[in-house]
């Protein structure tokens, strides 16, 4: 059946409705919302980007970002389960996948049978992958893995993770290169924990966790696109990462905006409205910059990503991709940023309560600045891109 984008727009937004009363109650109560797997699996929304051929919907690029900004205003708790499930879970299983393993976990993901996420960052290794120490060594036809990762988005429920660890020699030859691996986690020597909700500054509703994996077992046909490529599949899943945070902070800032509109029209002071108020119009209006802006520039890095999608292999439009996703997400998300104080100012002394929405988008959206590409790395691989790639000032 060929894609059909209104039907995804209308199950995201029947979603999307359902959602909203239990995230409000999760996260009052600041636990975890049990309520999006079940949720997402009734209305089919738990492989909108997976291809038809292994049980998904099949959206491109731009029908994908638009739904993943209508869940962006449900909260950045919600949306980042879609982003560790999808964006970064099964994209590179369906991009790097062995058709063995396309067939074991891309139709189990779109029907909910196994949540996924992807665990690249570890206690020493952050903005910079390389200095990760997981290793692997190879076993007849399975590879066995030792290390840890850490804040892990959807990291405690995931059924399979994709991890990346260096080949064991490194510690000798400095020259060996990481790969990529599709583990499984219901395994003896898989051991997780998940942050508390109040150790959390945001999301209390999602879950973040770290894991250790001890001689845990990944076999041959989990391995993603060959061994030693792992940084290539790791730095082209973040391309698809970072467009589905900018998409979820468009959301952010719509909804700050709904907010705003209707809070500024309905509170008097000063014998009027806020909304008449020139000051609070201001507010008002770089709101609306925010979301034009970032829309623009999420629109664009998504249709090149399509471009870069249906022309796999060429150099240039991969390159294009890969920078219009730094621009939207290091723009988009300091637009949310922006957009979510402002909405906490319009709001006044109830702006400061988490029992309304701009305090939650603000404190939820924060981190948006940090994974997928901390604010400072994305503005360095903007600046090498029109610098040139031998001013890149991290190597
Ligand atoms: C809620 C949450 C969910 C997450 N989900 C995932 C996930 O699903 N999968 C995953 O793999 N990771 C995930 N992460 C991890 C996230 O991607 C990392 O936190 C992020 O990449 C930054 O790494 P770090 O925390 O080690 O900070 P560091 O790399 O230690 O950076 C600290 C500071 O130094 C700056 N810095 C570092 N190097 C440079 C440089 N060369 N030039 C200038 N400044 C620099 C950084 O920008 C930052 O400001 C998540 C993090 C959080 C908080």
């Amino acid at each position: 059946m060929p894609f059909d984008a209104a039907q995804l727009a209308q199950d995201t937004e029947a979603f999307c409705q359902e959602i909203r009363p239990e995230e409000e109650v999760c996260y009052a109560e600041r636990r975890p919302n049990p309520h999006v797997v079940p949720l997402a699996k009734k209305h089919n929304l738990l492989g909108m980007n997976i291809h038809p051929d292994y049980g998904g919907r099949g959206a491109d690029n731009v029908s994908y970002f638009r739904a993943l900004a209508r869940i962006g205003r449900e909260g950045t708790a919600v949306r980042t389960f879609f982003s560790g499930h999808l964006s970064i879970g099964a994209y590179p299983i369906q991009t790097w996948g062995s058709e063995a393993a396309k067939k074991k976990y891309l139709p189990a993901a779109a029907q909910g049978e196994k949540i996924l996420a992807f665990g690249l960052t570890e206690p020493d290794a952050g903005s910079n992958p390389r200095e990760m120490t997981t290793t692997y060594t190879k076993k007849g036809d399975r590879y066995i893995l030792n290390g840890v990762k850490y804040l892990i988005s959807n990291g405690g429920i995931a059924d399979a993770v994709i991890v990346f660890g260096y080949p064991a020699e490194r510690l000798h030859d400095p020259n060996k290169r990481m790969s990529a691996f599709i583990l499984d986690t219901h395994q003896k020597g898989f051991e997780k924990e998940s942050f508390a909700p109040e150790a959390k500054m945001g999301m209390p509703t999602s879950n973040t966790a770290m894991f250790e994996m001890h001689d845990c077992e990944v076999p041959e046909e989990n391995l993603l696109a060959t061994e030693g490529e792992g940084f290539r599949v790791a730095m082209g899943t973040l391309v698809s990462g970072r467009l589905s945070v900018a998409a979820g902070c468009l959301g952010v800032i719509e909804d700050c905006l709904a907010e705003a509109i209707a809070y500024a029209k309905l509170r008097r002071q000063h014998g009027k409205e806020i909304a008449r108020h020139q000051l609070v119009q201001e507010h008002i209006a770089m709101i609306e910059m925010d979301r034009v802006a970032s829309e623009a520039l999420v629109v664009r890095a998504a249709e090149m990503k399509d471009r870069a999608e249906a022309k796999r292999g060429d150099p240039e439009l991969a390159r294009q991709a890969d920078i219009l996703a730094a621009q939207a997400k290091f723009f988009a998300t300091n637009a949310a940023w922006d957009a979510a104080d402002r909405a906490v100012q319009i709001f006044g002394g109830k702006g400061w309560s988490t029992l309304y929405r701009p305090a939650r988008h603000l404190m939820d959206v924060r981190v948006c600045r940090i994974y997928e590409g901390t604010d400072e790395i994305l503005k360095l691989k903007i600046a090498s891109s029109v610098l040139g790639k031998e001013w890149e000032a991290f190597k």
